[in-house]
């Protein structure tokens, strides 16, 4: 018993398996990370060529066996090239696909986590693209959308929503103003201006389509980043990322 299934995915790994096959993993709307064998797949020319290698976003045919998918037929979308001409916009997208294929479980879907893949590797190719903004927009909405949102709205003891700094915990995702906050300022209670504040609570809460339509200055950036990061790195089961470190050393 086979069954065919036809879905859009952006491929976020390809290695060679055996003589002649690839294996790829794509990133699909519909039913999440999926690992799909590409028989022939060193010799594959024309469009499945083009459609199976990295960071190709195109149509899929597949074929399900045993609970196990391969590739009938391929054709691309787009392919997003630029990435290719920068180690950093490269090595960024690298670790970006890794976080989708790691915490991405097959057969469950992926709506939001495809849309926000699929634009940071748009936004990441243009020329004036901000690596660490969509690297920080990448790691704290991918979390919002995963079920860890921060609960940013406001003070958790007395709600107060802004005015002066306020201490975020990103171990627990909450937010206290000074007079509630009672604990030790370090890398993980971290003071927050009103803009940093305003641009993480924009991040996680706006509609997803709007998350890349702003611009912060590089004093808030420095803030955001390690912030974003350690957020992210401290939710996420799998903690092991080479292209995170690489990415560090650019
Ligand atoms: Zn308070």
């Amino acid at each position: 018993m086979s069954m065919i299934i036809n879905t859009t995915g952006l491929v976020i790994y390809s290695r060679i398996q055996g003589e002649a096959d690839r294996s790829i993993d794509i990133l699909s709307p519909e039913y999440g990370a999926i690992n799909i064998s590409v028989h022939g797949g060193m010799k594959i020319t024309g469009s499945n060529a083009a459609a199976t290698q990295l960071f190709a976003y195109s149509k899929f045919c597949i074929k399900i066996q045993k609970g196990r998918y391969y590739l009938d037929s391929s054709k691309v979308i787009r392919i997003f090239y630029e990435l290719r001409n920068d180690m950093k916009k490269y090595t960024l997208a690298c670790y970006l696909a890794d976080i989708c294929r790691y915490t991405g479980t097959a057969n469950q879907t992926a709506y939001d986590v495809s849309r926000l893949m699929l634009n940071s590797l748009h936004f990441l190719c243009k020329e004036d693209a901000d690596c660490d903004l969509i690297k920080s927009i990448f790691e704290l909405r991918f979390m919002a959308d995963t079920g860890y949102i921060p609960n940013v709205i406001g003070c958790n003891e007395c709600f107060k929503y802004d005015g002066d700094d306020m201490f975020l915990l990103l171990k627990t995702g909450q937010v206290f103003c000074s007079a509630h906050f009672d604990g030790e300022e370090n890398d993980y209670n971290v003071r927050v201006s009103p803009v940093l504040l305003h641009t993480i609570r924009f991040i996680v809460l706006c509609d997803l389509k709007r998350v890349f339509n702003f611009r912060i200055s590089e004093n808030v950036q420095k803030q955001l980043s390690p912030i974003a990061e350690r957020y992210f790195l401290e939710h996420i089961p799998d903690k092991n990322f080479p292209c995170l470190d690489f990415y560090h050393t650019l």
